[in-house]
């Protein structure tokens, strides 16, 4: 399995992986070889995993290995009501809390398993504070392979125990995070475990399935913008990635615009892009409700600024009571995502009211991942219930 990875910033080729993931000219993050001569299978999606659908935009994979737990194929849910609300012609939500770990990490999760175990890793393990935590160490466990999940000291319980009943290695790490992302990797590498972090190429390139579902659920259509939570910048990365593939198979004539929405309390690539800075700067004093975002210098900032460029979208952030009122907005629609799934839709309505977009547009927004995975935020919601004897029941029900 021949492989060929490209800088995303100087275009220095690799025919194998740098034990960074990373330029080793100019550090930035390395990408697979666009996929130009792929189309999608035909055949029943029921008896289809994600990767067996889309195996011709994976060339470089062995897909022999069969650890899937039922990833993607997630629904991709209209808003009538927000659409008449907002005055789009198509306001759609892709919900990725469908996912077998709750959130879209998974897809990003199989891919760079499989890539794991056909170079013949003894092990693999991740850096996390939740999300991709609980998502690696399911995989871990499904293809039993050691696992070892390093995660911030200060991690709530809320999020430390449903990481850890899928009994991989879990250790609390004390110290600085950034620093931890690039010395796992590396550190991992040269000692057989195989560290897929939030934007390691193979992980990215997981996350394209996003991409190739939405086309085919919009029924061979693409959409004019997708707005996507970013932190790492990772998932943004991967399902631009795939509409770019789909339009080099001839498969679509356009790429959407992306929006890549941040929380106004970490915000580092929102705020590069408004000042038009080729590169981030670490956001300093990071504070927001939406914590799966609070990334305050993401490994793969300057390659979505490059992105974001060449595509002709933007980033934008929105601030926690816009972020609250969108996950609440949501979840009235039937949808219960996590505050930093919320920030699609509150970027969404905040452009729209700055007459962004254009009553023609399809639009859709990107929920990353379940609400249930952090219940403490609903403690920030004005929730009513109220309490009556069983007597009053019928006068409840009449009024
Ligand atoms: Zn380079």
């Amino acid at each position: 399995m021949d492989i060929k990875l490209i800088c995303t910033s100087c275009g220095e080729v690799y025919k194998e992986e740098t034990n960074t993931f990373r330029c080793t000219k100019c550090d930035e993050p390395l990408e697979l070889e666009l996929v130009s001569n792929a189309k999608i299978k035909a055949g029943n999606m029921l008896e289809q995993s994600v990767l067996e659908r889309y195996s011709e935009f994976y060339p470089f994979l062995n897909n022999k290995v069969d650890i899937s737990l039922g990833e993607g194929f997630t629904p991709l849910l209209e808003s009538r009501f927000l659409s008449k609300e907002l005055g789009i012609k198509g306001v759609y939500f892709k919900n990725e809390s469908q996912n077998p770990t709750w959130s879209f990490k998974d897809r990003g999760t199989i891919t760079g398993v499989i890539r794991a175990m056909n170079l013949g890793f003894k092990g693999i393990g991740t850096v996390s504070t939740g999300n991709m935590a609980a998502s690696v160490a399911a995989y871990g466990s499904k293809a039993k392979i050691d696992t070892i999940i390093l995660v911030k000291e200060e991690i709530a319980d809320e999020k430390l125990k449903p990481i850890a009943i899928y009994g991989s290695k879990l250790v609390k790490v004390i110290g600085d995070y950034g620093k931890l992302y690039l010395e796992s990797i590396r550190l991992g590498y040269d000692n057989g475990f195989y560290f897929i972090n939030s934007d390691s190429p193979f992980r990215v390139e997981g996350y394209k399935t996003i991409a190739y579902e939405i086309f085919e659920q919009l029924d061979y259509k693409t959409p004019d913008y997708v707005l996507v939570p970013t932190s790492a910048g990772g998932d943004i990365r991967g399902i631009e990635k795939g509409f770019r593939e789909l339009k080099a198979c001839g498969l679509t004539d356009k790429v959407p615009r992306f929006i890549a929405t941040q929380a106004t309390g970490c915000a580092p690539i929102a705020t590069a892009f408004k000042n038009g800075k080729e590169e981030i700067e670490r956001f300093n004093n990071p504070r927001t409700i939406a914590h799966a975002i609070e990334n305050p210098y993401p490994p793969s900032g300057n390659q979505v600024l490059r992105m974001l460029k060449n595509n002709g979208g933007m980033a934008v952030d929105v601030d926690d009571d816009e972020i609250l009122n969108a996950q609440k907005l949501m979840a009235e629609e039937g949808i219960f995502g996590q505050p930093a799934s919320a920030t699609s839709l509150a970027a969404l309505i905040k452009l729209k009211e700055e007459n962004y977009f254009s009553d023609e547009d399809i639009v859709v927004n990107i929920v990353t991942a379940s609400g249930l995975k952090f219940t403490s935020a609903l403690d920030q919601h004005a929730l009513n219930t109220i309490t009556i004897d069983i007597a009053s029941l019928a006068d409840i029900i009449k009024k």
